[in-house]
């Protein structure tokens, strides 16, 4: 059983002095509001609200902190950012979100890496891209296509390739990973549980599980033929 499933709430913090103080590795969720960032947290953890998004622009901006392993010693956090991208936030919510999440970020120094959520019919957006210049070379980032039931094997396949060009051009050589991914048609969701579980304990070996629906941007590999792509 995935390490995940243990995730339980630890603190909401406004600013940085409120996150975790022991050092242990964190793990950090970034994407645009409704991107199905919750969605995933949830199913990722095997839980049913660990994580639930906010529909409301100007709330505060805040990370939420999980914590995962044995109660009493906790290997590792998740991190949930807020969902960025509200048309209507007020300035000074987008502001509170560059601070607290940017510098998040670029300088925290447990951060071992990245997972950013985005809508498959959507890619990257030019948002998402800002985000990106945020995550540290250094920083091992996977993209999860989210909601691959939407489309189609082949427009699905499309958006995995054209998402890992841009990979590339962005990040070089850094670690990079993107992969499609369904809750509800629970796509992707053993490939990303064993990237998250290598990062927090790298020593392990890396538990992929799905069978071929994890990509890394040096190697794209077809997709598995049986998965079916209705709505
Ligand atoms: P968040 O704002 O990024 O936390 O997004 P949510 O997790 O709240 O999801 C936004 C909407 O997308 C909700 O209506 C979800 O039910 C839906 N959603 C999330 N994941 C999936 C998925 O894998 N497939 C489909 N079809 N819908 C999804």
């Amino acid at each position: 059983m995935s390490v995940l499933t243990t995730a339980r709430f630890v603190v909401t913090a406004v600013e940085p002095s409120q996150l975790p103080r022991d050092g242990l590795p964190e793990v950090a969720f970034v994407g645009r509001s409704n991107a199905g960032k919750s969605t995933a947290i949830n199913v990722l953890c095997n839980r049913r609200r660990l994580a639930f998004s906010s529909r409301t622009p100007g709330r505060t901006q805040a990370l939420n902190c999980f914590a995962v392993g044995p109660p009493e010693q906790p290997i590792g956090y998740l991190i949930d950012t807020p969902g960025y991208g509200y048309a209507a936030a007020p300035l000074q919510v987008k502001r509170g979100w560059d601070q607290l999440a940017g510098q998040y970020l670029r300088q925290r120094q447990p951060l071992v890496g990245v997972v950013l959520l985005a809508d498959v019919r959507r890619q990257l957006t030019e948002l998402d891209l800002r985000l990106l210049d945020w995550v540290p070379a250094s920083i091992p980032l996977a993209v999860a296509l989210t909601k691959a039931d939407k489309l189609n094997q082949a427009d699905r396949q499309r958006a995995l390739r054209d998402v890992l060009a841009r990979l590339r051009e962005l990040r070089g050589a850094a670690p990079t990973q993107a992969l499609l991914f369904s809750a509800t048609r629970r796509i992707g969701i053993e490939a990303l549980v064993g990237t998250i579980e290598h990062w927090l304990v790298p020593a392990d070996p890396v538990v992929t599980g799905g069978g071929g629906d994890a990509y890394d941007a040096d190697e794209p590999s077809p997709e598995k033929p049986s998965e079916r792509s209705d709505d």
